[in-house]
């Protein structure tokens, strides 16, 4: 029940009202018995230091950040992580005991336990990645930290590319889709599979064999044309929903201090897709 005690989170960004974060986050703080909701705020573009006023004045605990603040909220906060110095993009806003305003990047270490849960090795492994944007950023530069010994970059634009290699320090390289024949692990970080030309892929799936892993970050749908065409190749395949639960599951331990309840978060998660699939 919400009363006059209860704490108040959000997500802020434009679009918004579609985002599955409220779901996740009152999921996790009804399981864990935390007295606090959590809505979803548009915030148009430009007003992210405004909103971050409004955090401070209305006492708001904590916020999700999404497009297109998160470069802005990074530059605006009063700290912030090395990953967000690194990446110059916070996806979290963090009140600290002392009233200072931290700012977190939870994307790439979500991403990593993701892979993680699905039992695939990063350290050591000969990585490529699709796409880099603000999902490809972090993937390249959690990679990287995790200890990949290769990390090849795919993308369209070549001043977006150059900079996502820098990212991945020597272990980084520009290359082209015929790489994936080399690779253990395959990120795809474009939207690809989420409402582009149909039949669109981001790389040939017949390249693929028996051994590798893909890793499409596209979650709607869950089970993208991408993974449906790895599996049928043979390769191991892991979908966006792992990334954006373990993102989430982050937030809220940085929050409340407690153990995220993935459990929880992950049933509630389904249960919002399932309801959304629904005519
Ligand atoms: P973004 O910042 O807009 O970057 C999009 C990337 O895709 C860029 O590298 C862009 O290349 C490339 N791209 C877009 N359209 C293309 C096309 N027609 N042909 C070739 N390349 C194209 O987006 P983002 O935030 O990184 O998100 C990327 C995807 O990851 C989205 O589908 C998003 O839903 C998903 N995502 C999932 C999670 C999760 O938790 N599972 C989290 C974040 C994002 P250029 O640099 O050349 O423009």
């Amino acid at each position: 029940m919400i009363r006059g005690t209860t704490t108040v989170f959000a997500v802020i960004g434009d679009p918004v009202r579609h985002s599955l974060s409220p779901v996740l986050h009152n999921a996790a703080f009804l399981a864990i018995g935390l007295d606090a909701v959590y809505v979803a705020l548009t915030v148009k573009d430009g007003q992210a230091t405004a909103a971050l006023a409004g955090m401070r004045d209305l006492g708001i605990a904590g916020l999700s950040v999404t497009m297109p603040h998160k470069t802005a909220i990074a530059r605006a906060v009063d700290e912030v992580s090395d990953d967000v110095r690194v990446l110059d993009s916070a996806n979290t806003v963090v009140r600290l005991p002392n009233g200072r305003l931290r700012g977190e990047s939870t994307d790439g270490p979500g991403f990593l336990d993701a892979l993680a849960a699905a039992r695939v090795n990063v350290s050591g492994a000969r990585c490529l990645v699709f796409g880099a944007g603000g999902a490809g950023r972090s993937v390249i530069l959690a990679l990287a930290r995790a200890g990949a010994s290769d990390i090849g970059v795919v993308n369209r634009s070549d001043e977006r590319a150059a900079a996502a290699v820098s990212l991945a320090g020597g272990v980084g390289r520009r290359t082209s889709a015929d790489a994936v024949i080399d690779a253990e692990i395959i990120v795809n970080a474009t939207p690809f599979g989420m409402g582009l030309a149909d039949g669109e892929l981001p790389f040939d799936p017949h390249r693929l064999a028996p051994g590798q892993v893909v890793n499409d970050l596209v979650y709607h749908p869950v089970d993208t044309p991408l993974l449906v065409a790895a599996r049928s190749a043979g390769a191991t395949t892991v979908d966006g929903l792992g990334m954006l639960l373990h993102q989430a599951g982050r937030q809220c331990a940085l929050w409340t201090g407690s153990t995220a309840p993935l459990d929880a978060m992950r049933r509630a998660l389904l249960a919002e897709l399932a309801l959304r699939r629904q005519p």
